[in-house]
């Protein structure tokens, strides 16, 4: 997190209060930028049984899914290479079939090493 700066004379000697901030240099108060929910949290991502996934873990198809945009499909079963979470749509990002692909973690299951 960056240092907070006054708005009004952009000195960045600012005292924290619970509600509200304040500059010690000129005296102005404001209230606190309300930060997005926890997006610095670690996100849970879980597989399609509710296996709380982790970067390096194996994972498998459990079902047949057909490649966006190419006619390969990756056979239930299939399992990943170390897996990488990611944000976005696609939680996992991972090789496949020696494919890097971005996977949904409802597609998939935990297998264990
Ligand atoms: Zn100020």
């Amino acid at each position: 997190m960056s240092q907070p700066a006054c708005p009004i004379c952009e000195m960045t000697e600012i005292l924290i209060h619970p509600d509200r901030c304040e500059c010690v240099t000129c005296g102005h108060e404001w209230e606190h930028e309300r930060l997005p929910e926890d997006a610095a949290a670690a996100r849970v991502v879980k597989d399609a049984y509710g296996n709380i996934l982790a970067d390096g873990d194996v994972v498998a198809m459990i079902k047949d899914l057909k490649l966006k945009g190419s006619s390969e499909v990756l056979k239930v079963g299939t399992k990943s290479k170390p897996i990488r979470l990611v944000d976005g749509d696609h939680e996992i990002s991972c090789k496949m079939d020696g494919m890097a692909i971005g996977l949904k973690a409802c597609f998939v299951k935990k297998v264990l090493n």
